[in-house]
């Protein structure tokens, strides 16, 4: 999958390739899942071997699916590298990987290259596999081609490769559903990008087949859960709720993906001084937290306010800075005390692209950042979340962002 979502909360564990590979949390309960349930399945087929052989199997099993997904996730990555788009970082979680972009490809041809190597990689990967798996398992008895009557015969290292070769074609090919944002979604959309030469508009009818697809994933996982038995999917509450929670997971991403090209679109040509604050109100550094409050806080209906020692800006103080002081240390403690120093400042300049701040405010999470002038120091405005949310209502048929 490529994408370019926010995520949060998640743990860097390396890096390839200078692109930083983490995981977040979510990460830690799939494993879990995959790791007991081959556990299970294991020691259902082979009821001749060990516990702890079967426990250590299961997890270099995971582990090795893991690895599937990162490869996958890489050979998106480096495409994109290749293609001039940067990556920040691959992050697996949950529902496997994403490939946190940076923007969208510049060109259709850019973005159908960048996304078909990820299920080709899967699916060569998977086809290598299954090949190894067969030429291991073949001195035993006969190739596998009913991998369920015949497991049961299989040496360790055969099931291993078989398994994951199977999972491997899977990878590959379910994310080959043209349900945008999975790959088959952005390949659709690269191929009517490429046809109407109009990425806002294909976004707008890839996400529409998107949302139609991962509603049918919602039925379709509400009516296994109700004992409706599926071609691929079974039968069965787990398995129902799960493509339930996937179908959820795609519809949302489907409706996000489009909002950001819209919000893009509508502030295409606008720039940061088109909807910051001017003047807004500013606090010397040795304030005390007291008076700040009182002089402040109570009379304006700002979060944030720029510190400013000699015209030069030294930092920015918000309620939240406020909240982590003890109420009875408010009078001995000063706004240097307590402010997010220039030094660890995000700031905007007033010509930016109003597109690329608000990426920046989103992708920080912060509800404001001061702008400041080419030097850095002396500071021009504010730039509050909320005004560029108020432009965008104004001027986009997208009321809530
Ligand atoms: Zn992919």
């Amino acid at each position: 999958m490529v994408f370019s979502p926010m995520m949060t909360s998640s743990l860097k564990i390396g890096r390839f390739f200078g692109i930083n590979i983490r995981i977040d949390w979510s990460w830690l309960l799939i494993f879990f899942l995959i790791t007991w349930n081959l556990a299970a399945s294991f020691d259902q087929i082979h009821d001749d071997w060990q516990t702890g052989s079967v426990l250590a199997l299961a997890v270099i099993a995971a582990v090795l699916f893991f690895a599937s997904v990162l490869i996958h996730e890489l050979a998106h990555s480096l495409v994109a590298q290749a293609r001039g788009v940067p990556v920040r970082s691959i992050t697996l979680f949950l529902f496997g990987g994403v490939s946190n972009i940076e923007r969208d490809p510049d060109t259709p041809k850019s973005e159908f290259l960048i996304t078909i190597v990820g299920p080709l990689a899967s699916i060569i990967l998977g086809v290598i596999l299954l090949v190894a798996g067969n030429i291991i398992a073949a001195p035993i008895g006969d190739t596998v081609s009913d991998p369920e009557a015949t497991f049961g015969d299989l040496e360790p290292a055969a099931t291993l490769f078989l398994w994951l070769g199977s999972i491997n074609l899977l990878l590959g090919f379910f994310n080959l559903i043209p349900g945008f944002p999975l790959d088959g979604g952005r390949l659709l959309r690269s191929a009517l990008w490429a046809s109407t030469g109009n990425l806002r508009q294909a976004t707008r009818w890839a996400s529409w087949v998107g949302q139609g697809i991962a509603w049918l994933f919602i039925v379709t996982g509400i009516a296994m859960v109700f004992g409706a038995q599926i071609p691929i999917f079974g039968t069965g509450v787990v398995g129902g709720l799960w493509l339930a929670f996937i179908g959820w997971f795609l519809n949302s991403a489907a409706v996000a993906t489009y909002q950001r090209v819209v919000v893009q679109d509508v502030l295409a040509d606008v720039t940061v001084a088109d909807m910051m604050r001017s003047n807004p109100p500013t606090v010397a550094s040795t304030v005390t937290i007291q008076a700040l409050v009182d002089d402040y806080v109570m009379k304006h209906d700002d979060h944030a306010f720029p510190v400013v020692d000699n015209q030069r800006l030294v930092g920015l103080i918000t309620l939240q800075d406020i909240r982590n002081i003890a109420r009875e240390k408010w009078s001995e403690t000063t706004v240097q005390q307590a402010m997010t120093p220039i030094d660890n400042l995000m700031t905007v300049e007033a010509n930016d692209d109003a597109a690329d701040a608000w990426t920046k405010l989103a992708r920080q999470d912060v509800r404001q950042v001061p702008v400041v002038t080419a030097s850095g120091s002396e500071l021009t405005g504010v730039l509050r979340r909320r005004d560029i949310v108020r432009w965008l209502q104004v001027h986009s048929e997208v009321g809530s962002v």
